[in-house]
């Protein structure tokens, strides 16, 4: 696992920053970029959240990956930044993939909506009974956030 030292160099150096403007626009001194790059501290929460924005990859990617992001509405894999949510500011959502949630809003109205989306979409490769199916996704999804 890549650590976070590495990555902030590797993503400031990728969007042509130097320390010093990295610096300006988190925030922060320069002397603590320093730091977080050479591993002496780990940048702060707030911190995070800034870098996040500045450099456009999720706070779970600055971190190394040691999260396995799940959509927190529809139970999809988000291996990748790419399949992460945007708020309307254009930060990045790491609860959610950015079919369930776009411009502030969610593409599902309800759990039923979601399910019926589900079962006409998803493989069915033993061919369960569609009542079989709907209570099987449905225990899956009452385990995530957004349907609690
Ligand atoms: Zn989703």
């Amino acid at each position: 696992m890549e650590e976070t030292q590495t990555i902030l160099k590797r993503l400031r150096k990728a969007h042509q920053l130097s320390q010093e403007d990295l610096a300006r626009r988190v925030g922060v001194t320069r002397r603590a970029v320093s730091r977080w790059e050479t591993g002496e501290s780990q940048p702060s929460t707030d911190s995070l959240r800034q870098l996040s924005k500045v450099l456009d990859v999720s706070v779970n990617t600055l971190l190394g990956s040691p999260r396995s992001l799940i959509c927190q509405c529809c139970a999809m894999p988000m291996p990748d930044d790419a399949l992460l949510s945007r708020e309307p500011d254009g930060s990045i959502n790491e609860d959610y993939c950015k079919w369930c949630y776009a411009d502030g809003a969610f593409a599902y109205p309800s759990r039923d909506a979601l399910l019926d989306y589900l079962l006409a979409h998803m493989p069915n490769p033993e061919g369960l009974p569609e009542d079989a199916r709907r209570s099987q996704y449905d225990g899956w999804l009452r385990q995530l956030k957004h349907w609690q």
